[in-house]
């Protein structure tokens, strides 16, 4: 498993030079971000600046990261591309098959027996190309890159969206598609628009309830889901030095909420102990030589208005615990007023669920701060009224709370222990009654609640909050519960208060693991074969796309008019679905189903235009798929907010879908349109949004001339035969719109792997 140090020595030999020219090319001191972006410039030493939220820029990251749903397509793709080993240490990581459901030994065996197939392509794949492999179990893939391969200054991309996680370590880790993942193992640059900065300033100390998942949910409620958009975030400031690398990691990981591009701390001594207590003190000894280029220029933090395009405040000192929810990751509420708030809005008291996990909130820390909240219930006599499910971050982490008594304190609550994996996170939770769709609350330690995503019911009430937070209420039952003022009673009948959480930062004894569920690669993979039965539903391999016709658009059916929010969930659900994400015609069947069509207000309820009747949206797509005609997609605000699945935008393009048009695009999103050669389009007024007509049939004009910066013209027919004439804008690029004429960015890979 070993990380790459010569590598990460090579990345460190470079800093100097390249921060200093950058340094001089700018004219002024640089941020953390700045110098990591700068140093992992494709061509080398910087020789232009970038306008930031405005250029597109190549860099050459340092790593790949793809989890088992993601990396099929990846992996697919990659196939495709003609290399023998894939160009940057690149790993997979088995976490999102495994369902939840009767405790990690049952639910691994089954998950190892039902996606058998799908684990044995990876480790296959992995093993051809030089890939190193996570078995099912041993974790989920952002803990286990941050306990093995994040490093300071570093850059890292990774097909899931909280790639971000490894912030919390100080790189620039960033949620990609996997048509970008392909592009990087196949020696390609990797593009990326240069990110705006957001700073936050974290002055104070986190002490008793509050916790460094506190300070994002704060962050969340102030910036939104939106407010990130185009931005790293960068922390700094005595706060920020005061807390441990894996609370860092939480901070950054729930950066995917707020829609930034990646989040990040400057390199201290939180980080220096976590590289050592992990195993990598000859990182630690490489960082420190380099320390000074991996946090931002002194100048930088000491007037940070003057180097930021945006700034954060937060008083650790004076930071309250907090729930967000539900149903969106930016709804905050203190927990000194959820009693207020959930009378006010009518949302369920009685707290049926505390799940605590996730890659946000699986480490030793964690655990052991929600370990001594159920340790107190134990000893003080009280009864948990909700149950306790707990799915530690990896096997490192399981085997060592295990050691320490952690997990049995969880038994001793009747908690159930999942498998080291996402599980409910992803809505990989067998949870019995959910089918019954009763309204109810669940509290988890997580970084999204979406509606239906833990357990698909739409009707679950989820809300996110710390690990001991989540104890407490899933203790005492009641989401309005405030565990700094509020008493419980207990079987004996006395009022019981708890006490604060405490809890290590790193285990005392260090961590311990057997079997941490690591397979190398074999050194020379030319002889590995791969298999993939043609009969099976859940691989499938890839055909390329079709090249663009070289005319414009026209007699495009309107699929749907998608309303309000519209994430990549909506898009491609998970859940079920996610056993064929390595089947592209299969797992299609999903397209746009969760999306509320805005003309009857129900999900996976189209018009087929040619019938006049009313349909699932996949099987209407099909129609006109079989009949010859495009259609396009419309939608709102930050449509495809939420996750970097590329499948959101190959399902579309594979069905015959030739555009979205939307008021606004989540970044990722966006890109994966563009690669998988489909055309990604805002209203130029997003008032031009209500002209859409259910039964508009619309033309796409100006193809032939597209350039960058030029807006195209979208003609709408509407049925009683009067048209709309609207400007659309887009972001595409020279290379992009080669990608979109040539069918798609692989298309592009394989033609050059081929010359
Ligand atoms: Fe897994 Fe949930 Fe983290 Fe995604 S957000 S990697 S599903 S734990």
């Amino acid at each position: 498993m070993a990380f790459d140090i010569e590598m990460i020595k090579k990345v460190y030999s470079r800093y100097e030079e390249r921060v200093n020219a950058a340094r001089s090319l700018v004219n002024k001191p640089l941020t953390l971000s700045e110098k990591i972006l700068y140093t992992h410039l494709w061509d080398g030493n910087a020789t232009e600046t970038y306008d930031r939220g405005v250029s597109y820029v190549d860099f050459a990251p340092d790593r790949v990261a793809m989890q088992d749903a993601t990396a099929q397509m990846a992996l697919l793709q990659f196939m495709q591309a003609g290399r023998p080993q894939a160009a940057v240490p690149s790993t997979v990581h088995c976490d999102h098959l495994i369902q939840a459901k009767e405790g990690a030994q049952v639910d691994l065996q089954r998950a190892n027996t039902e996606s058998k197939e799908v684990f044995n392509f990876l480790g296959s794949v992995a093993n051809k190309y030089g890939i190193g492999f996570w078995k099912p179990g041993a974790g989920i893939i952002h803990q286990v890159v941050l306990e093995n391969y994040a490093f300071p200054g570093g850059m890292m991309i990774g097909t899931d969206s909280h790639t971000v996680n490894a912030g919390g370590l100080g790189m620039l880790a960033i949620g990609v598609g996997g048509a970008d993942a392909c592009d990087v193992m196949a020696g390609l640059p990797w593009e990326l628009k240069f990110p705006k900065l957001i700073g936050v300033k974290l002055t104070g100390k986190l002490s008793g309830w509050t916790s460094p998942k506190d300070v994002i949910l704060k962050v969340a409620g102030i910036l939104t889901v939106k407010g990130g958009t185009g931005a790293v975030v960068e922390y700094f400031g005595e706060g920020a030095q005061s807390m441990s690398c894996t609370g860092k990691g939480t901070i950054c990981n729930m950066g995917a909420e707020i829609g930034a591009t990646t989040s990040t701390f400057g390199y201290d001594e939180s980080m220096e102990r976590y590289l050592r207590a992990t195993g990598r003190a000859d990182v630690a000894d490489a960082a420190n030589a380099v320390k000074e280029h991996l946090t931002a220029d002194a100048e930088v933090y000491a007037n940070p208005e003057l180097y930021f395009d945006q700034l954060i405040e937060i008083n650790l000192s004076e930071l309250e615990p907090s729930l967000n929810g539900p149903f969106t990751p930016d709804l905050y509420t203190p927990v000194s007023r959820m009693r207020e708030e959930a009378a006010k809005n009518g949302w369920p008291t009685k707290v049926e669920w505390g799940l605590i996990g996730s890659c946000t909130n699986s480490s030793y820390e964690d655990l052991s701060r929600a370990a001594s909240i159920a340790k107190q219930a134990v000893d003080k006599g009280l009864v948990t009224k909700a149950e306790f499910g707990i799915n530690p971050g990896s096997e490192q982490v399981r085997y060592t709370a295990d050691r320490d008594g952690l997990l049995k304190t969880f038994e001793d609550l009747n908690a159930t222990i999942f498998t080291n994996a996402c599980g409910p996170c992803i809505g990989m939770w067998d949870r019995v009654g959910a089918e019954k769709q009763e309204k109810n609350t669940i509290v988890h330690s997580f970084n999204r609640n979406f509606a239906k995503r833990a357990d698909g019911n739409p009707n679950t009430f989820a809300f996110v909050a710390s690990p001991e937070i989540v104890a407490a209420i899933a203790i005492s039952g009641d989401l309005g519960f405030n565990p700094l003022t509020d008493t419980l009673t207990n079987a004996h009948g006395e009022q019981v208060k708890l006490d604060p959480p405490t809890g290590d930062e790193l285990p005392e004894k260090g961590f311990a693991v057997e079997d941490a569920g690591y397979q190398a690669p074999a050194e020379d993979g030319s002889s590995v074969v791969i298999d993939v039965n043609p009969d099976s539903d859940r691989l499938q391999l890839l055909e390329p796309f079709a090249a663009w016709e070289g005319t414009d658009l026209k007699g495009l059916k309107l699929l749907i008019k998608a309303k309000g929010k519209c994430t990549t969930d909506h898009i491609s659900m998970a859940g079920p679905w996610l056993k064929y994400r390595g089947h592209l015609d299969n797992i299609s069947n999903n397209m746009l189903i969760g999306a509320v069509n805005y003309f009857n207000e129900k999900t996976d309820s189209v018009k087929n235009q040619l019938t006049g009747e009313y349909g699932p949206v996949p099987a209407t797509q099909r129609v006109y798929k079989v009949a010859g005609i495009g259609s396009i997609v419309v939608g709102d605000e930050n449509y495809g907010e939420g996750s970097s699945r590329e499948h959101a935008a190959m399902e579309p393009r594979h069905l015959g879908v030739r555009a979205v048009l939307v008021k606004s695009f989540a970044r990722i999103h966006e890109t994966n349109l563009k690669k998988q050669g489909m055309l990604g389009l805002t209203f130029a007024n997003k008032e031009d949004y209500d002209k859409i007509q259910e039964d508009d049939t619309i033309d796409i004009l100006g193809l032939t001339t597209f350039t960058p910066g030029q807006p195209l013209t979208l003609v709408l027919h509407h049925l009683d035969g009067t048209e709309d004439q609207i400007l659309a804008n887009h972001t595409y690029n020279a290379q992009q719109i080669e990608w979109f004429k040539e069918g798609g960015a692989l298309n592009i890979i394989r033609k050059n792997q081929v010359k």
